[in-house]
């Protein structure tokens, strides 16, 4: 396939949209990312409240050793010198597990880096597991070589070297016999990406555990900084980004791709379209009939993972100085299952006097309801003392780990309804289509259309997070170049 002159127009500027631009422009494609904010970055982009840069969608990346999979990502996107991070655990921590079920579960459990150190803690507090642990690590281990050798890449045809992790994680437990406390320790890693571990595919798992285990990394700067990074690599190589523009509809002829609409009645011609959006927003875009009515259903029916609510607190750096590793309070039932967990991340600002709390959990989606047709910064007075009681709830269990929070200033909180409207996910959906084992045929090749010139790319085509977006964006490249032109000319 010739490059040059291919016009392609790009909708969505998050990880996914700026990641497969940057790829297509590097491979000479002609390059135009259109977004519908004021700003780029989707999830990755942070806010800024009071002076301080409050995250949305990245507390922590995993991977970025050399000869891991996402430091190969960013060496081939060539940001890698201008994303600064600093490397977690050197205490022997990335993420604490707390738990308050004393008959079945360790009080607290540390995660560590790397598979040597994780064994010997799980071994440590279930010393009457170790079969289990045995045979759990090994397989964490093979997918990690599966991850950072790019297998998923490069297989050819229905490959795929994780196929006997394909059990859901849940039912593999079962088989080993788990206690329910050494469960909830590695059902954590599935729940935080808004998978059931009972219906959450036994690969999709340990590929996500491993990501972290392997290396784990808070970046030094915002959100908004990587984003910066990354459309700055964009333009260079000649792409460009246009935001405040968007898309309502995708122009259709005889079942090929011809151009995008935008809302404000401006047309941008197009021989190639990639929706870094979600599928189900895409399918909104195209006329009737540019798809079979079984892909219709197909999409129509896809259950998404569920959304977050969130609050940002400054506090008194003194008292709340930086704590260098993730905490999370997991709730479990009594077989070792994790129906909701917070997540805490407390770390310097940007204000040499205050640290950041940043407080994470399930959105309960189902009680933003009454405010679901209105838009954001117009949903009255009841929304905001709703969404200012689960706040305090949210401050006062907090202080049930940190201490009475000294200083503290409420920055911000934001619900499923605030991310719905931000980036347009469907209900406020966190991490995009449900990667369970019963939805695996619905959710398979994702970034295939059967408009011609029309692929998909973003979190919802492969798997979520920076490593699963990004590895979704270069899978959609060896759909447009073909498996034989994507091995010449990407080289990982
Ligand atoms: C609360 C939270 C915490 C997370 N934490 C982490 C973490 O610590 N580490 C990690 O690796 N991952 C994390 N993730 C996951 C990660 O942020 C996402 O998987 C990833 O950012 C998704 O990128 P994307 O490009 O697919 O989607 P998005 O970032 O949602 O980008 C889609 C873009 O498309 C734009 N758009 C939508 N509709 C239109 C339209 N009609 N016209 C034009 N533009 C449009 C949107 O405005 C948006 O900018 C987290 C996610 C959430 C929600």
């Amino acid at each position: 396939m010739k490059a040059e002159h291919e016009n392609v127009l790009i909708i969505g500027s998050g990880i996914g949209g700026l990641s497969i631009a940057i790829i297509l422009a590097g491979l000479g494609y002609e390059v135009t990312v259109l977004e519908k904010n004021r700003a780029p970055g989707g999830l990755l982009r942070s806010y800024t409240r009071d002076g301080i840069e409050c995250a949305v969608g990245v507390h922590y990346l995993g991977s970025l050793d050399k000869g891991q999979v996402l430091r190969k990502f960013f060496d081939y996107l060539g940001v890698t010198d201008d994303i600064a991070v600093s490397r977690m655990g050197e205490n022997g921590i990335i993420d604490r597990y707390l738990f308050d079920s004393p008959a079945t579960h360790p009080a607290h459990f540390d995660m560590p880096p790397g598979f040597d150190a994780y064994e010997a803690n799980l071994l440590q507090a279930f010393p009457a597991e170790a079969e289990s642990i045995d045979r759990i690590v090994t397989d964490l281990r093979k997918s990690a070589d599966v991850l950072h050798g790019l297998d998923i890449l490069h297989a050819k045809g229905g490959d795929f070297s994780l196929l006997d992790q394909s059990l859901p994680y849940g039912e593999f437990l079962d088989e080993l016999g788990c206690s329910p406390g050494l469960r909830s320790v590695l059902a954590l890693a599935s729940s935080w990406i808004g998978v059931p571990v009972s219906d959450c595919p036994g690969y999709y798992h340990n590929m996500a555990l491993a990501s972290y285990l392997s290396s784990s990394w808070r970046l030094k700067q915002s959100g908004t900084a990587m984003v910066d990074v990354l459309v700055n690599r964009l333009e260079k190589i000649g792409g460009r980004i246009i935001c405040g523009a968007e898309i309502d509809k995708i122009e259709v002829d005889a079942r090929v791709v011809k151009g995008l609409h935008l809302c404000s009645g401006e047309y941008l011609g197009g021989s190639m379209v990639v929706g870094a959006v979600h599928p189900g927003v895409v399918l909104q875009m195209l006329p009737d009939g540019a798809v079979k009515p079984s892909y219709h259903n197909r999409i129509r029916k896809l259950q998404n993972t569920h959304s977050v609510l969130s609050v940002h607190v400054r506090v008194d750096a003194k008292v709340h100085p930086e704590i260098p590793h993730n905490i999370f309070k997991v709730e479990t039932d009594e077989k070792g299952n994790i129906p909701d967990l917070k997540y805490y991340q407390l770390r310097s600002s940007e204000r040499d006097n205050y640290s950041l709390l940043s407080i994470l959990t399930s959105g309960s989606d189902g009680l933003w309801l009454p405010w679901q047709e209105s838009v954001s910064g117009r949903r009255g007075t009841e929304y905001g003392d709703m969404k200012k009681r689960h706040a305090d709830n949210l401050i006062r269990e907090a202080e049930g780990i940190f201490g009475p929070l000294s200083g503290l200033k409420v920055l911000d909180s934001y619900s499923p309804l605030t991310l719905r409207d931000w980036v347009n996910t469907p209900e406020g959906s966190a991490y995009g289509v449900l990667r369970s084992s019963s939805q695996t045929l619905a959710t398979a090749m994702l970034n295939r259309t059967a408009v011609k010139g029309l692929y998909l790319a973003g979190q919802n085509v492969l798997a979520p997070g920076v490593i699963g977006t990004i590895m979704g964006s270069f899978s959609t490249v060896k759909l447009i170049l073909g498996p034989r032109e994507f091995q010449r000319q990407i080289c990982l």
